[in-house]
């Protein structure tokens, strides 16, 4: 651990470090969280653990199937040692059933199957509010070119599936969820951030209780014991003894 540098970089939820090798940083996730452009803010005890470690599980899941990430170990609960990646100022948006923002902006039926999955990309920019970009505006303001944002179409496609049957094993819905992308020294994209409750939508298979971010947005429960329920759900025995949890 002292092999972390600097901080190079503060977000509303995580923080970003040198690492002492060049390549990499480490990526700690606080305990903050933050809702509506920021305007509403809490700080809830073990919400950067739970984050790290359902985060690191799904970068895992998602490793092993062949997708790039920037996910290179959990150092430590709340530290992820990370590919050090030029990010990409997109917040790609991948819905199977209607909710949130899609509910206020178009005329879907809540809970409705979208079917293909709708994908998603808003501008990261908190001075513009993250507004939907479509793939002209996208290509001129050169944030990424068609042959990219083709390859970030099918990379999130084939995260989806991925996710949700790996979700739906844990009696998991994934409604809908948000991913960021970067590109490593090599130009490659890679996906970064972070899957966590935080930037997902899961919906409990039985009874469809949420057990995501939504309970802080809308104010309605206790958002750690949700977050909880995820974590069990999601991270085994055999995954704390790898990482030499107790
Ligand atoms: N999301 C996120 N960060 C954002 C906006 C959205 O992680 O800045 C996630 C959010 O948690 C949800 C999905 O992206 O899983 C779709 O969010 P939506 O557009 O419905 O916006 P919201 O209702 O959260 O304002």
């Amino acid at each position: 651990m002292d092999k972390i540098g600097n901080l190079i970089y503060a977000g509303k939820a995580k923080d970003v470090y040198e690492y002492e090798d060049n390549n990499k940083v480490v990526v700690k996730f606080r305990d903050d969280i933050s809702a509506g452009d920021g305007e509403k803010k809490d700080s809830l005890v073990k919400k950067g653990y739970y984050n790290s470690l359902i985060s690191s599980k799904l970068f895992e899941v998602l490793e092993e199937s062949s997708i790039k990430t920037q996910y290179l170990k959990l150092l430590k609960p709340q530290y992820i040692l990370s590919k050090k990646l030029k990010m990409i100022p997109l917040e790609v948006i991948s819905r199977n059933l209607a909710a949130g923002s899609l509910l206020r902006n178009f005329p879907f039926q809540e809970k409705q199957k979208l079917e293909p999955p709708i994908i998603q990309m808003d501008y990261k920019n908190d001075k513009y509010h993250d507004p939907m970009l479509n793939d002209d505006i996208i290509i001129a303001l050169k944030i990424s070119t068609k042959e990219e944002l083709n390859e970030i179409r099918a990379i999130t496609k084939k995260i989806n599936h991925l996710l949700s049957k790996f979700l739906d094993e844990k009696e998991i819905i994934l409604v809908d969820f948000k991913l960021e992308f970067g590109k490593d020294q090599d130009g490659n994209i890679v996906l970064g951030d972070e899957i966590s409750p935080d930037t997902c939508r899961y919906w409990d298979k039985e009874t469809l209780d949420t057990l995501d971010k939504d309970i802080f947005r809308k104010g309605q429960g206790n958002v750690m014991n949700a977050y909880e329920k995820v974590f069990n759900r999601v991270v085994d025995e055999d995954d704390l003894k790898k990482w030499n949890i107790d």
